[in-house]
């Protein structure tokens, strides 16, 4: 006798743990225009968050450079979270406006490193990144945040907004070990060779730094403490913005992949339930995943 089909699949089906079952969210990355290799990127981000068990990932890849983007409409708010993976031209003004909206509605974003850099010109965007570089910003986008004796403050001397040192190995230093993207992270781990953005500046509204990086002047950085990790309120939305992420190879450092999976699963959810794995990097030890 063959075993019963309906009885077979109630008993896979209560193999799959709830949580797991319970959790899959839509995750929309939106890359076509970067002066980085988005090509190489957003495979890498996209199977980072498969790998979390935790999402379904689309990818909304707008026309090239010059090309006709008045018929660019990804649907935003069909999705749990957006991954920024663009640094190019602007969007028509529907497209601004829908997803000016599905942020504020509650909707969940998250900012990989040089989609800092985009629209500069466009408020709303600013506000929901806190602090972004290059485009011509400067002190009249907002102040410099950095941390200093112990504590952040806001810079505002006049100058230019984004730069960075030489691409190298550095600590990054959880400042603030409660919020669930950061709790369970070791205080200081190495970040694999990437990119330190420097200088940044923004209205940096409704921000909360969760790490910082010491950006070294002996490699052409800026001597200070800069935000390497953050969130911010936009609305109900949540935003994760981290500036880890030059290329395919710093994004294979365990800890650009485990604070990105946590940090898409809170801007999606406001919650992490991932747990820290046990190949994160330690102060002194960079750990990378093939
Ligand atoms: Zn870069």
């Amino acid at each position: 006798m063959p075993a019963n089909p309906y009885l077979l699949c109630v008993l896979t089906l209560s193999l799959v743990p709830a949580s797991q079952a319970a959790a899959v969210r839509k995750a929309l990355i939106v890359d076509g225009q970067n002066n980085h290799a988005w090509k190489d990127t957003t495979p890498v981000l996209k199977k980072a968050l498969e790998d979390s068990g935790l999402f379904r990932v689309e990818v909304a890849t707008s026309p090239p450079s010059r090309g006709d983007m008045s018929s660019f409409r990804p649907s935003f708010s069909g999705h749990d979270v957006v991954v920024l993976n663009y640094n190019g031209e602007d969007w028509p003004p529907e497209t601004q406006k829908a997803f000016v909206e599905y942020v504020r509605s509650g909707g969940g974003l998250v900012i990989v490193h040089a989609a800092d850099n985009s629209f500069p010109e466009w408020k709303e965007f600013n506000q929901m990144i806190g602090l972004g570089g290059w485009g011509n910003r400067d002190e009249k986008w907002g102040p410099y945040v950095r941390f200093r004796d112990g504590q952040f403050v806001r810079d505002t001397k006049p100058g230019r907004a984004g730069s960075h040192g030489k691409q190298q190995p550095y600590q990054v230093r959880v400042r603030d070990r409660r919020h669930p993207i950061t709790a369970g992270l070791p205080e200081v781990w190495m970040h694999a060779p990437d990119e330190l953005y420097d200088s940044l500046r923004g209205p940096a509204e409704n921000m909360t730094v969760l790490a910082t990086a010491f950006s070294d002047p002996a490699t052409g950085g800026a001597g200070e403490h800069e935000p390497a990790l953050m969130v911010i309120r936009y609305g109900k939305g949540r935003v994760f913005h981290t500036i880890l992420g030059h290329g395919p190879e710093a994004m294979r450092c365990v800890g650009f992949i485990v604070t990105y999976q946590r940090g898409t699963e809170w801007a999606a959810t406001g919650k992490v339930t991932q747990k820290v794995p046990k190949d994160f990097p330690t102060a002194d030890r960079v750990s990378v995943r093939e």
